[in-house]
């Protein structure tokens, strides 16, 4: 185990988790002060039902709902664009955040990083097509694709690939040197909107658990994908044992589903068929490849909520790495990735 300290260290984390606690009150109280319009009730994100219960606040501000259809959670009253532009252009916490994430890309190799690139260039070598037109969701400066772009040209993989990708940092996007990538600054939704061509794949990451509607984003981005083509993610996921056993009021190492401003919808291997079914969207494969959780579980003990996760922490290495394997094999991890087809 210890695959924690590959992407930040715990000291890092306790100050990040510290600093978005203390942005997201900021930001709540500054836009409450601020009058009306900054938060406003939205049906449920997954199903589109209008019912829900209120669950306890999120650090006694943010209403946090669970829907009365599909029992999925979510941050309702929702916060308005312009409350989460105001956030991610000057929350102290993104900036903390991004350090940390220059830092890992600027290392030779990065576990989390490079498993992502191997899973989508074995993807893309299994596809059919000779031709593949690829889009990614909040590309940043291009890191990703071009290390897909190099680690397919490695394993001479003979298909030609179009790497486009959309971001709303345009300093990121001018830092770009590689010609053979197609940048846009810009929205997912407006680069859709203006783009004329369909897709193959659209690739994001931590993406859909931060915006207003994940529906609207899919349903646009469905119209822009080939017949056949693949939306390709990964999120947190709720139903797991590492976030069953911690509320989201404690401390917590790895960004929850539900804190707000940032991730508004608490997506999970429950939830996640009939929002793809309800989008258009087939499903191909929910994957919790996670390796992290047990170590989670043991850097969190004492904001633990259940006996089943302090008996676990008790347990050997052995027994540890077991009990690991089962969760991530079972769709029990905290982070999936998911194979959506057009249909
Ligand atoms: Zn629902």
């Amino acid at each position: 185990m210890k695959n924690f300290n590959e992407s930040r260290t715990y000291e890092e984390a306790v100050a990040i988790h510290r600093q978005r606690v203390e942005d997201s009150i900021e930001y709540y109280d500054k836009y409450i002060l601020g009058g009306g319009g900054a938060f406003f009730i939205r049906n449920c994100p997954f199903c589109g039902y209008d019912e829900f219960d209120e669950e306890e606040k999120f650090y006694d501000r943010y209403g946090v709902a669970r829907c009365k259809r599909c029992n999925s959670l979510y941050v309702n009253p929702c916060p308005s664009q312009e409350l989460l532009n105001d956030y991610y252009a000057h929350a102290k916490c993104n900036s903390m955040l991004e350090k940390i994430y220059t830092e890992r890309d600027q290392k030779s190799k990065s576990d989390i990083l490079d498993s992502r690139v191997t899973f989508l260039a074995d993807f893309i070598n299994r596809m059919d097509e000779s031709e593949i037109s690829l889009l990614e969701f909040g590309c940043s400066n291009g890191s990703f694709l071009r290390k897909l772009k190099t680690y397919l040209q490695r394993i001479g993989i003979e298909k030609k690939i179009r790497f486009v990708g959309v971001d709303t940092n345009p300093d990121a996007i001018s830092s770009n040197n590689d010609s053979e990538l197609e940048l846009h600054y810009g929205t997912a939704e407006d680069f859709l909107k203006s783009f004329d061509g369909v897709f193959n794949i659209i690739w994001h990451t931590e993406l859909i658990e931060h915006i207003i509607s994940p529906y609207d984003l899919f349903t646009l981005a469905r119209e822009k994908m080939s017949l056949g083509g693949f939306m390709i993610f990964t999120t947190p996921n709720e139903f797991a044992l590492e976030s069953r056993s911690l509320s989201y009021n404690v401390p917590r190492m790895l960004a929850c589903s539900i804190l707000p401003p940032m991730h508004l919808n608490a997506f999970s291997t429950l939830n996640i068929t009939n929002f793809a079914i309800r989008c258009g969207f087939g499903i191909v494969s929910i994957e919790t490849p996670g390796k992290m959780d047990v170590e989670m579980l043991e850097l969190q003990r004492e904001n633990l909520n259940n006996d089943l996760a302090r008996r676990i922490i008790a347990l050997d290495d052995n027994e540890k790495e077991l009990i690991q394997e089962i969760l991530s094999s079972t769709g029990a991890s905290s982070h999936m990735r998911c194979v959506l087809k057009k249909l």
